[in-house]
């Protein structure tokens, strides 16, 4: 442990962080979920209920499909995507206290809900997964997944930054989960210019060749593999990486985000 890092978990004892809503920082008691307050937890728009059956993303109310608009019109390399809540202001002040505001221990909070998420799906499944138990397959464990891969960032920006917030939040996850999480199977090797303001197709092109596997990716094949970011807005950066991945024939690529993009008939340009 550093001297930064020891002084941060004194700090911690004096004030814990888990006395604060993760939102909007307003102390709490420590029996809330998620370590969010009453009115935070409402506010949030959970991706509960009607979701896009391909990314996961809540489906808007005058979209009767049972795929988003996004999905609708771009091909997605991954199989399935999950996500938490809807961006908005309170899923941004949530993704921007971990990533700027010192508050790293907001990883574990959001790796709690991801968790619960994952679990949830499984119960729903609940009767396949009896169904195969009957025909003796052992496979299902208590995870979906063999393994949890985050986004890498490029590494000058982690240097400055001092860590990567998809790599803390899938640690945490995996630990819910007991999977494996590795960061060496693939590597940020350029790091492209920032994503907003740019039309899907930009996106795409501006995220090609960001990435590429290591040499020990090949450990992946057969492999259940999840991959989790903070924030999912037209699936770009995680369908490059979903395609990378295909290289070694995993049996699956699901991704999972913290917050997604709303369903709306164009991106934001
Ligand atoms: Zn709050
Ligand atoms: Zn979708």
């Amino acid at each position: 442990m550093g001297f930064l890092e020891l002084g941060k978990e004194l700090l911690d004892l004096a004030y814990p962080s888990s006395l604060y809503c993760i939102c909007c920082n307003k102390i709490i008691d420590e029996s809330r979920v998620y370590r969010l307050c009453d009115k935070c937890n409402e506010e949030i728009k959970w991706s509960n209920g009607r979701t896009c059956k391909k990314c996961g993303k809540l489906l808007s109310s005058i979209n009767p499909s049972e795929i988003c608009f996004n999905c609708r019109e771009n091909e997605h390399e991954f199989d399935r995507g999950f996500t938490i809540c809807e961006y908005n202001e309170h899923a941004r002040s949530i993704v921007l206290s971990l990533k700027y505001g010192g508050r790293t221990d907001i990883a574990k909070s959001i790796a709690e809900m991801m968790s619960d998420k994952m679990l949830m799906i499984k119960e729903s499944k609940s009767h396949v997964i009896k169904e195969r138990k009957l025909q003796g397959d052992s496979k299902d464990g208590y995870s979906d997944y063999d393994i949890a891969l985050p986004v890498p960032m490029f590494k000058d920006k982690r240097k400055k930054r001092g860590f990567n917030q998809a790599t803390l939040i899938a640690r945490e996850f995996a630990k819910h989960q007991n999977i494996r999480c590795r960061e060496y199977y693939i590597q940020r090797v350029k790091d492209s210019a920032p994503m907003r303001g740019l039309k899907p197709v930009e996106r795409k092109e501006n995220i090609n060749g960001a990435f590429r596997l290591t040499r020990y990716a090949e450990e992946l094949r057969g492999k259940r593999i999840l991959l989790i970011d903070d924030i999912y807005t037209t699936g770009a950066t995680l369908d490059e990486i979903s395609r990378l991945l295909r290289n070694v024939k995993p049996s699956k690529v699901d991704i999972l985000t913290f917050a997604s993009g709303a369903d709306v008939l164009k991106e934001e340009e």
